[in-house]
């Protein structure tokens, strides 16, 4: 086992340093799956990868882990495909929900939220608000067509709630936050209401969240990037992401948004800058898919 390419890119000191850091992974489909191992082949040796479903043979499509894995615990199957990689990492393996297991996030340097659904992210926003804790989120848009990515550091600009707010906003009220989302399920209309993407554009968004991740963890290194702003949105087909522009495909707008400061969950702090985004999305015409089930 050599670490000496990886070494020449991130830096000897700068990988140990990773190899001290925890990593906690809130739902293990098919971008969590794909970030937990990434985040192993790159240097991280901790994790704490959190998860309440069993790997179907209908996931292993859009999945890191296979058919031989097929009826096992989701963070079980990740677990092993991370020791497969990196034999001395350090795993802790949650089979349950995150409410019920809020305890195990105090340890953690870092939360990796890939999970369905907008009510699961605004659950882990709370709890990492409680703890100070900087999580890293994705969502995949309808049929993989694009994503975003966003870094909350509590404290330091929005939380999740006001974020999705201010991105997500048109969704959000029209949607009930207690509905979750089957791909299968027919609209009234008898169009399918969201359709999953293809696995290699799902982890398009997910690579950029682990890379977010990742950088976030070399902060305070010569390894450490600053990033043009805490949101990425990337578009895997021609998307219009701010209104009368098209985005190609393969590239990706990055946008700052800043904290509400009436927000019901974070409010009564100052808002950082009056930078506003508001035109952004707002009629994008974008699909949200509910989180990236499978
Ligand atoms: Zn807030």
């Amino acid at each position: 086992m050599t670490w000496d390419r990886v070494e020449r890119l991130i830096g000897t000191g700068n990988l140990a340093a990773l190899a001290q850091k925890r990593v906690g992974v809130i739902g293990l489909g098919s971008g969590g799956s794909f970030a937990a191992v990434s985040l192993a082949m790159s240097g991280v040796k901790q994790f704490t990868l959190i998860d309440d479903d069993l790997l179907e043979a209908a996931n292993v499509l859009r999945h890191a882990a296979d058919l031989s894995d097929v009826g096992r615990p989701k963070v079980e199957a990740v677990a092993d495909l991370i020791h497969r990689r990196s034999p001395d990492a350090e795993i802790e393996t949650i089979f349950g929900r995150i409410e019920d297991h809020s305890d195990a996030l105090d340890r953690l340097d870092l939360l990796i939220a890939a999970v369905d659904g907008e009510l699961a992210k605004y659950i882990i926003n709370q709890v990492c608000l409680e703890r100070g804790l900087t999580a890293v989120y994705a969502g995949v848009y309808a049929r993989g067509e694009g994503g975003d990515v966003v870094i909350i550091q509590p404290n330091n600009g929005p939380c999740y709630a006001c974020w999705a707010a201010e991105l997500r906003g048109e969704i959000l009220v029209s949607r009930d936050e207690d509905q979750e989302l089957d791909y299968g399920m027919i609209g009234e209309d008898g169009t399918l209401e969201a359709e999953p993407g293809l696995w290699l554009h799902v982890v398009r968004v997910a690579s950029a969240q682990t890379d977010i991740a990742l950088n976030h963890l070399l902060i305070g290194t010569d390894a450490h990037r600053e990033m043009p702003g805490n949101t990425v949105i990337m578009a895997n087909a021609a998307l219009e992401i701010i209104e009368g522009e098209i985005t190609p495909p393969y590239s990706a707008v990055w946008a700052t948004i800043t904290r509400d400061p009436n927000c019901l969950v974070c409010g009564g702090q100052t808002r950082e800058s009056d930078v506003s985004l508001d035109a952004l999305m707002a009629e994008s015409g974008i699909e949200m898919q509910q989180g990236d089930r499978e």
